[in-house]
């Protein structure tokens, strides 16, 4: 495996330009959502339900297939997925018990003050959706005041799982460019419905559009990091990178589980709980059938 010294300087120039590419796709289709602030609210739900799916389809079809190719062993995969599970569990747990305890010291009418970071913006959701006037209150509330996690999980989710992208991606320019390329089509692929989905959690947890947008900036730019890391670092980061892997898997089957909880939690109140379903199977074959076809 090539080291820093012996680059080239086009494995850095083709990392970050593949890196840029496959986040920058996500970034303007969620900008065009986000200025389409009507119909995005409209097709919120659905959008949700997509998300879900599509982080099971990346958990399944992606990061853990790619963990077993990397040569880990089942159990190790096995045991990072639970890790990831549990550790996700543990946080919304935390998170829950905080957004109630301030449920009712959070002004209504100034949510810019509050929030400023993810987890006070999973606070601020449950006014957001008061205020929002929206036409299912059944569906929204239950997902509301069910997963009040779900957008900084989403947002660390997001951020685990762009780290091992763009580690893998720069990995891929590491060992050829040919592989880099393959890696950089593979991940571009699945990348542009699991974004899309993401950004529908966030504002489906109470998030503005143009604030979601902004948090898969940030969550872009973990990408960024990951492949510089991997560029710098070489093999050895690439190793320690594929041990994420199964953890943000984990992760992923986790959020996936808070969507549904809540989706079913609803299903007699809610006659569009078998359509929303069908949205969540779609985001999973989307993303699977991209991950198998650029595997
Ligand atoms: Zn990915």
């Amino acid at each position: 495996m090539a080291s820093l010294l012996h680059l080239p300087f086009g494995t850095w120039t083709d990392t970050f330009v593949s890196v840029g590419l496959v986040s920058a796709l996500p970034l303007l289709v969620t900008v065009i959502m986000a200025r389409q602030e009507a119909l995005l609210r409209r097709w919120l739900p659905q959008l949700t339900a997509f998300g879900a799916g599509a982080v099971f389809g990346a958990a399944v079809g992606h990061l853990i297939p790619e963990s077993l190719e990397a040569g880990q062993s089942p159990l190790a995969v096995i045991a990072g997925v639970i890790a990831g599970y549990i550790a996700f569990a543990l946080i919304e747990r935390a998170l829950a018990g905080h957004d109630h305890a301030h449920a009712h010291g959070v002004p209504l009418g100034a949510p810019s003050a509050h929030d400023s970071d993810i987890s006070e913006a999973a606070c601020v959701h449950l006014h957001a959706h008061d205020h929002a006037g929206h036409h299912e209150p059944s569906a929204h509330g239950a997902t509301a005041h069910h997963a009040p996690a779900l957008a900084p999980m989403a947002f660390l989710g997001d951020a685990l799982h762009n780290f091992v992208d763009g580690a893998l991606i720069a990995a891929g320019f590491l060992m050829q460019p040919t592989i880099g390329v393959m890696t950089v089509v593979a991940v571009g692929l699945h990348e542009l419905p699991r974004e899309v989905g993401t950004f529908g959690m966030f504002v489906h947890s109470g998030i503005r559009p143009m604030r979601a947008v902004m948090y898969n900036l940030v969550t872009a730019g973990v990408s960024l990091v990951g492949a510089t890391l991997t560029l710098a670092v070489g093999h050895r980061m690439a190793s320690a990178t594929m041990l994420l892997l199964p953890f943000a898997a984990g992760t992923y089957l986790y959020i996936a589980q808070v969507v549904a909880r809540a989706a079913l939690r609803d299903r007699h109140a809610d006659p569009a709980h078998w359509g929303r379903l069908a949205w969540s199977a779609g985001g999973a074959a989307l993303v699977l059938a991209f991950a198998v076809g650029g595997a």
